[in-house]
């Protein structure tokens, strides 16, 4: 089959990316997204195309040759309530949404590679494109599973990819095992007697009990949990209905845990539940924890890192993989899919001076995009044992 010109599908996709970074949709609100998706993948002739899997995800298959296997690859569609500081000719034109994540990149990488696998072939199975919506919520993996993603569309092995500033363009990295965090989040009620700020002692005021606890809070890290254990405990909000001259009778804290393991989750939240009782009762308040959990951790298969750090070699620069990137406390809904099939999900470099991830000045680098797609396109001949093409 005939050969994509590279730089012309490079030229292509930044249109793309450009396109769909300019019209950015919230989670589960990615209507023109999806159809801008849907609309790319019969136009490349691709054997199917659903639309509405669990809401407004996506997921084109490609069938070659006769092997049974399939694999895989995944990409997120949504955009963040954050209103875009830039003066790019393709900066959002919706209001107080943007691409601050990169997800436009993700979705035009795994577009790219969808054009190319059907144009050269170069793979004996089948395989998948899920594009999914709502990754930011931790909600979107989940509503596909729901809607049945494995049984209507199996795959034996699942990649994903990342968009990751500070890290070189061109670059690569990942881990086996855990490499990205579960997130936890937490809220505490304090409820005692507020009163007049000039007679504490007639009441039972919530501030110094509050205080008290959030440094407590500070103890389940650092004396309750191995060191071993990476993990993150941070309030992040206090607020109470105190005032000028009046003490609060109510305090609430609000904050974000995270950890690598289920069972060290529990014990955060276990922790949190004694010192949040003893707390209060030392100052004569009550105390009432509500504890979810919003990502799994996300471990990445052992065998599958290694056959994406071989992918990657053949089609970056020399020495540009890694496999040996630090766990990283920041939470991927990806992570729900590994729930059920192995996989790997891996950082591509977004350039050493890409402003960070959710900032209000972050763009894409459209630099980065033909090697996601060249990644994509190699997994997929690695794994489902075709000839790869570079
Ligand atoms: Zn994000
Ligand atoms: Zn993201």
């Amino acid at each position: 089959m005939a050969e994509l010109d590279r730089d012309v599908l490079k030229q292509e996709m930044t249109g793309w990316r450009r396109d769909l970074h300019a019209h950015p949709e919230f989670g589960f609100e990615e209507k023109r997204t999806a159809a801008f998706v849907a609309a790319k993948l019969r136009e490349f002739g691709l054997d199917d195309v659903a639309e509405g899997v669990g809401g407004t995800g996506v997921v084109g298959t490609l069938k070659r040759g006769s092997g049974n296997r399939a694999i895989a690859l995944r990409a997120d569609m949504d955009a963040l309530r954050i209103t875009e500081q830039s003066a790019t000719t393709h900066r959002s034109q919706n209001p107080g949404i943007m691409h601050a994540c990169g997800h436009d990149g993700h979705t035009t990488m795994l577009l790219g590679a969808a054009k190319l696998l059907a144009a050269e072939g170069g793979f004996d199975g089948t395989v998948r494109f899920i594009f999914q919506p709502a990754e930011e919520w931790g909600r979107g993996a989940l509503a596909m599973l729901d809607d049945g993603l494995l049984r209507r569309f199996p795959f034996d092995e699942i990649f994903g990819l990342h968009n990751m500033p500070g890290l070189p363009v061109g670059h690569f990295e990942t881990r086996a095992g855990p490499f990205m965090s579960a997130e936890d989040n937490f809220e505490i009620v304090l409820k005692g007697i507020g009163g007049h700020a000039a007679r504490p002692h007639s009441g039972n005021e919530t501030l110094v009990a509050a205080c008290a606890l959030v440094t407590n809070l500070q103890t389940i890290v650092s004396r309750r949990l191995s060191p071993a254990d990476i993990s993150v405990v941070s309030v992040t909000e206090l607020i109470t209905d105190g005032t000028r001259n009046a003490l609060p009778g109510l305090a609430c804290i609000l904050g974000d845990a995270r950890s690598f393991r289920p069972e060290v989750s529990a014990e955060i939240e276990r922790q949190m539940r004694v010192i949040a009782a003893g707390t209060a009762a030392a100052y004569n308040v009550t105390a009432d924890v509500t504890y979810s959990r919003e990502f799994v951790p996300l471990q990445n298969d052992a065998d599958l890192v290694d056959a994406a750090f071989v992918a990657a070699r053949r089609v970056l620069a020399y020495g540009a993989a890694s496999i040996a990137a630090e766990p990283m406390t920041a939470s991927e809904d990806f992570a729900r899919f590994l729930d059920h099939v192995p996989g790997c999900f891996v950082f591509l470099g977004n350039g050493e001076t890409s402003p960070p991830l959710h900032n209000s000045s972050y763009d894409f680098n459209d630099d980065g995009l033909l090697h996601g797609t060249n990644f994509h396109a190699a997994i997929v001949r690695q794994r489902l044992g075709g000839a790869i093409v570079k």
